[in-house]
């Protein structure tokens, strides 16, 4: 509502001290043209006709400025894979305004507008196949109840973008494309950290008071105590969305600081993956091949190192270390309870028992014995109740078996000793619930399907996607976008998206630039 009175804006790549943002202009992109619009418009109340309307393309590909705004790239500092990285910022994204609809704050941002001052060596551009990613999976993560950035549209800019090739070194044109994230902020862990390494206390304190005072209006208290009562609440939130990665086998691929939402919302789509077979140490991401910081089991942990991140950042204004160190503490308490839970709703098992840790420890042995794919496997398990044999059960959950013609592989007895366990462990739960059996039978089934989705988007799907829309072809991008809306229903329309890997997908990971 008060806008800056003299803005100096440029574009050129520099250091910003004190600041919290620069101001910046998207490229006018004369000829861009939408590829799809999600349905996240009309939740924020836009028209049909508004949708259809030339302004409303100009507005969301940043041809068109809306009277009164002034755009803005956000600056920011991060840990990137363990290290300090410095300065960062919105080297691509370019926020635009924001709106307040049904009480709730929206702010929007072009990803792929071009430069700001924070882009580096990178050109503020994307291209196609990774917008189309952000778009597809951000939608995805928020049908499947997952605290996430939305997007609004995913457009062609119109212009050609040039990039290296990961694989081959060559550097080649592919078509640039621009994607309207939505949030209610984009602010991240890293604003903190910048505020912070700049010793910068006055900024640190505006940019805390301000995301409290906007965004975590529950908290009543003042001074040291709000902060603690802020790290707390964040500390809470993400753990809860990595709670949710791990339920859906989400990895982020990049757990950066700067790709920590203040808001525990997942943020930046860039090299992220589903797996398929479950695999604690698998990472999509080429580039921390290495180490793989970021794989699939550590992003718990890794999730904490972040928080530690953050609870640095915030010293200045606690100035007290123990409160900070109690909350990343409760941390590592909430996900022991949490996970359990979450495993032994996954396996629909609600009767708490003392054996339950045992049962999900040889669960996730067992899933690592022979590649077995974690959404088939999970979904298929709602299949087996007290009635199922114990061979049956088997020949229900080898469904997620990959390579299934080695039947040495599949190391039959294991499993079959530990779907007697299961199977006796219903029975047990059976007897503790008063009531009918088949009702029972019947409920469970519905709670395991309304937490493990029967669609996720497989890697492999992305690619078939990109590859039609690289060639001008979208019906397959509507196809999975709108399949993905309900990603817990049977939809027995998409069954062909219900299968195994195919085999010529194995070695295909995503790509991020
Ligand atoms: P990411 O790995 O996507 O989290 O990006 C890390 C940093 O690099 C952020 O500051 C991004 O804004 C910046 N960045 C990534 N790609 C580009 C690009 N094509 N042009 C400018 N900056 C970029
Ligand atoms: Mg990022
Ligand atoms: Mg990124």
């Amino acid at each position: 509502n008060s806008l800056p009175k003299d803005p100096i804006e440029d574009n050129y790549t520099r250091q910003v001290n004190n600041a919290a943002y620069s101001l910046a202009t998207p490229l006018k992109f004369s000829e861009s043209s939408f590829i799809h619009v999600s349905k996240l418009a009309t939740e924020l109340g836009f028209t049909e006709e508004q949708i259809q309307s030339p302004e409303f393309l100009k507005l969301f590909t940043g041809q068109y400025t809306y009277p009164n705004t002034r755009s803005y790239a956000m600056a920011y500092a991060g840990h990137q894979f363990g290290n300090w990285a410095g300065q960062l910022g919105d080297g691509r994204a370019i926020n635009l305004f924001e709106i307040v609809h049904n009480n709730n704050r929206w702010a929007f941002q072009l990803k792929g507008a071009g430069p700001t001052p924070y882009s580096r060596r990178g050109d503020g551009l994307a291209v196609l196949r990774s917008s189309i990613r952000e778009h597809l999976c951000s939608e995805a993560m928020y049908h499947l109840g997952i605290p996430t950035t939305r997007s609004l549209s995913l457009s062609l800019s119109g212009e050609e973008v040039l990039r290296d090739m990961l694989y081959d070194g060559n550097a080649a044109y592919e078509k640039g494309a621009i994607v309207c994230r939505v949030a209610p902020s984009f602010i991240r862990f890293g604003n903190f950290e910048l505020a912070a390494a700049q010793s910068d206390n006055d900024l640190l304190k505006k940019l805390t008071d301000y995301t409290i005072a906007t965004f975590f209006t529950d908290i009543t208290s003042t001074g040291r105590d709000a902060y603690l009562q802020f790290f707390k609440e964040v500390t809470d939130r993400t753990l809860e969305m990595i709670m949710h990665w791990q339920r859906v086998g989400f990895v982020h691929g990049v757990i950066n600081t700067d790709n920590m939402s203040i808001l525990g919302l997942t943020i930046d789509y860039g090299p992220y993956g589903w797996l398929e077979p479950y695999d604690h140490g698998w990472t999509p991401n080429t580039t921390d091949n290495q180490f793989k910081r970021y794989r699939y089991g550590a992003q718990p942990e890794m999730g904490l190192w972040n928080l530690l991140q953050l609870a640095n950042s915030l010293f200045p204004l606690i100035e007290d270390a123990a409160p900070l160190q109690d909350i990343l503490d409760s941390y590592k308490t909430n996900y022991q309870v949490q996970y359990l839970e979450l495993m032994m709703d996954k396996i629909g098992v609600y009767h708490a028992n003392n054996q339950d840790r045992d049962l999900i420890q040889s669960l996730e042995e067992n899933l690592h014995l022979h590649e077995t794919d974690m959404t088939i496997f999970y979904r298929e398990l709602s299949k087996i109740n007290t009635e199922t044999t114990i061979e049956n059960a088997f020949a229900i959950i080898s469904a997620a078996f990959y390579n299934r013609e080695d039947l040495s592989e599949l190391h039959k007895d294991t499993w079959l000793a530990w779907l007697t366990d299961y199977v006796a462990r219903l029975q047990f739960d059976m007897e503790q619930s008063d009531g009918d059996k088949s009702a029972f039978t019947i409920a469970r089934t519905e709670k395991m399907n309304a937490i493990n989705p029967k669609y996720v988007l497989r890697n492999y799907i992305s690619q078939l996607v990109i590859e039609d829309a690289e060639k001008g072809d979208y019906q397959l991008l509507n196809e999975v976008y709108a399949m993905l809306q309900n990603p817990y229903e049977e939809q027995p329309e998409y069954n062909k998206w219900y299968a195994l890997r195919p085999e010529w997908a194995r070695s295909k990971v995503g790509c991020s630039k």
